[in-house]
């Protein structure tokens, strides 16, 4: 049986008082909020990066992707819900859209509360760079 960090764990069940995400779930920080339920929040990326750039994360602060457990299936899943439901919403579904998370540093991550980044609007290239 994996060992639970109860520092971790306090962490999650609390936003972070210096976490820039967790001031935006607190209204502390202004977003353009395009979603919000009591588990998962989405709103516009500060600097977007295609047409179509929304950032969809847990309320819970979990720091990153390497952070998840088994038990954060729901919350995972209701992200992607959430994604699609979005994704109808802005019109990018016929055209095709992508889901990226970065998670630390060779991946770019910069900011420490896990997010996904939901991108539309233009063709994309491949591989990411
Ligand atoms: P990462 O590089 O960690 O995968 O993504 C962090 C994202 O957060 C970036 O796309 C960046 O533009 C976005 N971001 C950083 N600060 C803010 C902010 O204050 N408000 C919003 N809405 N997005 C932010
Ligand atoms: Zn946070």
């Amino acid at each position: 049986m994996p060992r639970i960090d109860s520092h971790q764990e306090s962490n999650r069940s609390q936003l972070m008082s210096n976490c820039l995400f967790c001031g935006i779930i607190e209204g502390k920080v202004k977003a353009d909020v395009v979603y919000r339920d009591e588990n998962v929040i989405a709103f516009k990326d500060i600097l977007p990066r295609a047409p179509v750039h929304i950032l969809i994360i847990p309320i819970a602060h979990i720091p990153m992707l390497s952070d998840l457990t088994l038990s954060d299936g729901s919350v995972v899943g209701a992200i992607f819900g959430v994604a699609a439901k979005l994704a109808e919403q802005f019109g990018i579904v016929d055209s095709g859209y992508r889901i990226v998370v970065n998670c630390g540093a060779d991946a770019g991550q910069t900011v420490f509360h896990l997010h996904y980044h939901l991108l539309g609007g233009r063709q994309m290239g491949w591989p990411p760079g």
